[in-house]
């Protein structure tokens, strides 16, 4: 029999550990910009044509590369970073692989033009698919310019499994911002073939996350610094008012290199512990300085989790950092040990006649058998400058039930429940399709023992929502007997399902309401963030938003969806975004069905509003004309019916 195993060639070999290194046009960018890095630039420019798909071009004023280098620096573990295993544990540089430039030329069409300081010539080479195309002298600035086109040429199965413009942009972006705000101390220009997207001059940390994130962060960054013989961390810690529920800023970084550290993170977080909401975060953008032996890097070359020697030590570090930080800024009451208790005693000026002898004061109306008011607890928030943010739900709104308000086109109105309102039975249920569910989770719950329709409750002989008799138990459901059994209903989330379909419907019909803002607010979005927001800019207009763009990722709104009356436009505005950014997506469907998501979430009642009856019923009412009276749009239980039979055992 005859061999069969062979070597594959270099191309191939090249092309599967590309798959490695580079998924898409945002790791070309990474590894590009770690080079220039490496390679001690203090300018790079970025120039992006078709969100990365048609070229990326990165230039750098660095130290570039002679003839020779050039040619091998795209082979593969071909570096000048590293030379035995040992150095694997004094890193100082992004690279050390030798693997990303081969990569890249593996799955692209690349031209490297390059000159070292103090030489009069440089090297041009072009290198399509892992091939040599040609490699000339060449006439170029000092330093190197990449550009690398069309990424995937040769393997269309990855080129069209890239995603849209805006998602593959708002990718460029994450990475661009990661390393932009590790060096602050290098200037940075991104743009695309329309115009300039942001120029970071050099500066340092507290500049550069303002130019990033926009002039109103400035505010809320609390200086961090801490210096132990393990770890030394700076940076800037978020003021608990700047806390939000979604999408905060918080960034790690570890000997110049982003890194994701949810350890740490928790750090972070616990020193906020009573300071800001649960289940809210704050910005943080800390930068570690260890030594390189401490910490392993040589993981996946596209993750960015990093272990730490000392992981729990310096955990305590970063906690004890951050309270410092906020102890500084009085957020949190310090003990100052050394006069804790002590009395103010004047100093003593050597005149005996300023001296009185201690006076004993007493109180002759005091009765110890009458007791008196309890001093108020002295606590943690009654400091006037505490800045401790007031509580979310106060922005809450009443419940809007009025009937009818809100009801989608194709929705017959509901009756008002006067005296004379036709029973449930009598309304059509409505003709609609079943509004589509998007990611739909697996129900949080029970599934409910059973599940009903308009149609079945219809079906329900004698069951008249006009005068159903509800109870609302633990401000949150409400429990009404009906012939099968007790029927409750989770009101918040009957309502979220409500809202949604109301705005869905009027999105897509073009029926909005939009009400315009009387004083435009000011919402600040990083790059990253601003590139998704464009990507569902329609989307937000059909739902009511006009947003004007001021430059800088900062814009300006004009008018709001009708109805969000109390709701604060900014944050909401804000959690979309986030949303938006921790699910991708390019249908343009699901874009607005999760912004109606988001929107419905803030506009619906919260737990612990008490209904009256009225309400209740008109709830329940629009609950049945709903398209789905059974789950929320995310996969919740709105209602279940416990039998009579399942009630009658427990008495038993
Ligand atoms: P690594 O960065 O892991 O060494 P790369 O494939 O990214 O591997 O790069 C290979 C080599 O090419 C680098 O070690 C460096 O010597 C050289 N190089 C790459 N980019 C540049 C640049 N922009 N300027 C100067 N030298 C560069
Ligand atoms: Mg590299």
């Amino acid at each position: 029999m005859s061999d069969i195993i062979h070597l594959l060639p270099d191309s191939v070999a090249n092309q599967i550990a590309a798959g490695e290194v580079i998924q898409r046009p945002a790791s070309v960018i990474k590894e590009l910009l770690e080079n220039s890095l490496d390679a001690g630039a203090t300018s790079i420019e970025v120039v992006v044509t078709d969100a990365g798909k048609t070229s990326i071009q990165v230039i750098d004023n660095g130290k570039g590369m002679s003839e020779t280098d050039a040619r091998l620096s795209f082979e593969r573990h071909a570096t000048s970073k590293i030379q035995t295993a040992t150095d694997l544990f004094a890193l100082r540089t992004m690279g050390f692989r030798g693997e990303a430039l081969a990569s890249i030329a593996a799955v692209a069409q690349v031209e490297l033009r390059t000159r070292q300081k103090g030489e009069e010539i440089g090297t041009r080479i072009n290198i399509e698919g892992s091939k040599l195309i040609s490699q000339e002298p060449d006439l170029c600035c000092e330093g190197t310019i990449f550009t690398v086109n069309n990424i995937f040429f040769n393997i269309p199965a990855r080129r069209k499994f890239l995603k849209s413009n805006q998602t593959e942009m708002a990718n460029i972006m994450t990475e661009f911002e990661r390393i932009a705000l590790a060096h602050p101390e290098i200037s940075f220009k991104m743009s695309t073939p329309a115009g300039l997207l942001l120029m970071l001059p050099a500066g340092n940390f507290r500049q550069r996350i303002v130019n990033i994130f926009g002039q109103r962060i400035d505010k809320h960054l609390l200086s961090v610094s801490v210096e132990t013989p393990i770890v030394r961390i700076s940076g800037y810690t978020g003021t608990p008012e700047s806390s939000k529920k979604k999408g905060a800023q918080q960034f790690f970084f570890v000997n110049g290199r982003f890194m994701r550290h949810p350890y740490f993170a928790k750090a972070v977080q616990n020193a906020y512990e009573r300071l800001i909401p649960e289940g809210e975060m704050v910005p943080f953008f800390l930068t570690f300085e260890v030594d390189p032996a401490k910490i392993d890097v040589n993981i996946h070359p596209t993750k960015t989790e990093i272990k730490f020697e000392d992981d729990q030590t310096i955990w305590q570090i970063v906690l004890a950092g951050i309270r410092e930080a906020l102890g500084k800024f009085n957020a949190i009451p310090t003990i100052d040990f050394d006069t804790a208790g002590r009395p103010d005693i004047p100093l003593f000026d050597g005149n005996a006649e300023n001296v009185r002898p201690p006076q004993i004061k007493i109180n002759p109306e005091f009765n110890p058998f009458v007791s008196s008011p309890s001093p108020k607890p002295t606590s943690l928030y009654e400091n006037p400058q505490s800045p401790m943010p007031t509580p979310r739900s106060a922005s809450i709104p009443p419940p809007s039930f009025q009937p009818g308000a809100h009801t989608p086109a194709d929705v017959p109105p509901i009756p008002e429940f006067t005296g004379s309102t036709p029973a449930f039975q009598d309304m059509q249920p409505p003709v609609k399709p079943q509004a589509a569910m998007f990611v739909p989770e697996a129900p949080k719950q029970d599934i409910p023992d059973t599940l009903y329709s308009s149609q079945t409750i219809e079906e329900q002989s004698g069951w008249d929502i006009a005068t159903a008799q509800f109870l609302q138990y633990r401000g949150r459901y409400l429990l009404c007997p009906i012939e099968e059994g007790l029927l409750m209903i989770d009101a918040p989330r009957a309502h979220l399902r409500i809202l949604y379909d109301e705005i869905v419907s009027d999105s897509t019909s073009h029926t909005s309401t939009s009400q315009r803002l009387l004083f435009p607010e000011l919402v600040d979005f990083s790059p990253a963030e601003a590139v998704v927001l464009q990507s569902m800019g329609e989307e937000l207009e059909n739902l009511g938003f006009d947003l004007s763009p001021l430059g800088g990722g900062t814009y300006s709104i004009l008018a709001v969806p009708g109805g969000l009356e109390g709701i604060n436009p900014v944050l909401l505005l804000q959690n979309m975004v986030s949303d938006a950014s921790s699910h991708p997506t390019d249908a343009k469907e699901e874009i607005s069905q999760r912004l109606a998501l988001v929107m419905a979430r803030k506009m619906a009642i919260p737990v612990g509003q008490q209904l009256s009856l009225e309400e209740m019923r008109d709830l329940a009412a629009r609950l049945f004309c709903s398209s789905n009276p059974n789950y929320t749009p995310d996969g919740h239980n709105i209602s279940t019916i416990i039998p009579h039979q399942t009630l009658a055992a427990r008495f038993c």
